[in-house]
């Protein structure tokens, strides 16, 4: 075979599962044209919005402190409002992860005795607490405010009988989750978006709609934002940091939200003044300009493992034809031998911890053990290859990530030698 099997075979890739991987590959050529071609147009974008703000090495300076007078700082937060057309952005190492961000954004807008309103089901797990569906310490429940929540329809479109009754005198501000997560709906598209907070506007205009964006950030040309979203909140350590920023999060929206949530993270009467960079601001830059090429490699390691696993007999969702909303894919496996060898197959193939061999553990909050696979540089990183799997029926595996597609391959590639060389596929 090719010189670049010899690579392969060095990680003990044997040679028919690099050929259906190969072929696999060939038939996907017009898929990831289109892939590059989203890519190569937020590339642009963001581009544009670094030269309109004039980014210049002085940005990048450490700040300590309170960080007053953080221009690197102002300026990032300048770039990003420009990328999602919005008035003004927060973004900030202050902001620990993606709940943070949104629990911000949530109790910077409400106020005891308003509603929050979910008319898209539930949402993500760690929200639960947050809002109070489960109770915690500092819940929004804890301060006065109610919760309403309209699933979707059986065929997963929007309930608008449902939405319209329950929005009411006291409903504030309406979350919509962009991604799945761990749920089995599709991820909706940013034109779905778009019509269900036109149907939320159309009935209370003053409503204030909020995106959850996170894993959703440049799968599109278009972001939440530009289809009406008053606020569009995501993390750093996934798509839109790009792999290199360490921690944070962002909240992009219309100047008067971003203010309230400025705010709230810092405090009353500092707000967005305040907030040293702690040196960060290179990793934030640079891992936003790359970006839109590194969602692009974990968007093609995702349809490549759909599209070698479906022929094999296992259920992919999304399917390998599907149109892709983020970059998580969930492939039903069947057997919990499967759902580790996976998972071990990926892990073997990081460039961290490679060495590691994942066992499934009773991890607090789930009701079965869960076994996961992450060698990443940043912990947690979710835009970096990984596979968790909880172990109990139908056996899935839900994986994400890959700073470049030429990992992605190797990590699907190496998942399915495990399964090869556990016995339970055979090629
Ligand atoms: C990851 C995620 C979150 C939470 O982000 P963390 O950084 O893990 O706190 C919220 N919503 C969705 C849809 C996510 O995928």
């Amino acid at each position: 075979m090719t010189e670049s099997y010899e690579i392969y075979r060095s990680f003990g890739i044997s040679e028919p599962v690099f050929a259906l991987g190969e072929k696999t590959i060939e038939s996907l050529a017009a898929r990831f044209a289109r892939i590059d071609e989203i890519a190569e147009f937020n590339q642009m974008k963001v581009l544009a919005a670094m030269q309109k703000n004039r980014v210049g090495a002085a940005h990048f300076a450490a700040t300590t402190g309170y960080g007053y007078n953080d221009s690197g700082r102002d300026t990032l937060e300048k770039v990003y409002a420009d990328c999602f057309h919005t008035e003004a952005a927060l973004v900030r190492p202050q902001i620990t992860c993606g709940t943070h961000a949104l629990a911000t954004a949530l109790s910077a807008v409400l106020r005891p005795g308003d509603e929050l309103l979910s008319p898209v089901g539930k949402p993500y797990d760690t929200l639960e607490e947050v809002i109070g569906i489960r109770d915690s310490i500092g819940s929004l429940k804890e301060f006065g405010i109610t919760y309403r929540q309209v699933d979707l329809l059986p065929d997963e479109r929007f309930d608008y009988e449902g939405i319209r009754k329950a929005i009411g005198e006291k409903t504030k501000l309406v979350t919509i989750q962009r991604s799945k997560g761990y749920q089995t709906r599709h991820t909706f598209s940013v034109a779905e978006i778009g019509e269900l907070i036109s149907f939320v506007k159309s009935l209370k205009p003053d409503v204030v709609c909020m995106v959850d964006n996170c894993y959703g950030e440049f799968m599109e040309t278009v972001e939440p934002s530009d289809v009406g979203a008053d606020l569009t909140v995501g993390s750093l350590i996934k798509n839109p940091g790009g792999g290199l920023a360490p921690i944070g999060g962002y909240i992009c929206g219309k100047e008067k939200y971003v203010e309230m949530c400025a705010y709230r993270l810092s405090a009353p009467g500092l707000g967005q003044e305040v907030g040293a960079n702690l040196g960060l601001l290179p990793a934030f830059y640079q891992g936003f300009f790359l970006a839109p090429t590194v969602v692009a490699g974990a968007l093609k390691g995702a349809l490549f493992a759909a599209s070698l696993y479906e022929p094999l007999g296992f259920r992919a969702v999304p399917n390998s034809k599907e149109e892709r909303h983020d970059i998580i894919q969930a492939l039903e496996l069947r057997s919990p031998e499967a759902v580790v060898a996976f998972c071990r197959g990926i892990q073997a193939a990081a460039p961290v911890d490679s060495y590691v061999v994942p066992e499934p553990w009773p991890m607090p909050g789930y009701e079965s053990d869960v076994i996961m696979a992450a060698g990443a540089f940043v912990q947690g990183s979710s835009i970096e290859l990984s596979a968790d799997g909880p172990i109990r029926p139908p056996y899935a595996v839900y994986f994400q990530g890959g700073l470049t597609w030429y990992h992605a391959k190797l990590g699907i590639l190496m998942s399915l030698q495990k399964l090869c060389d556990a016995g339970i596929v055979s090629l």
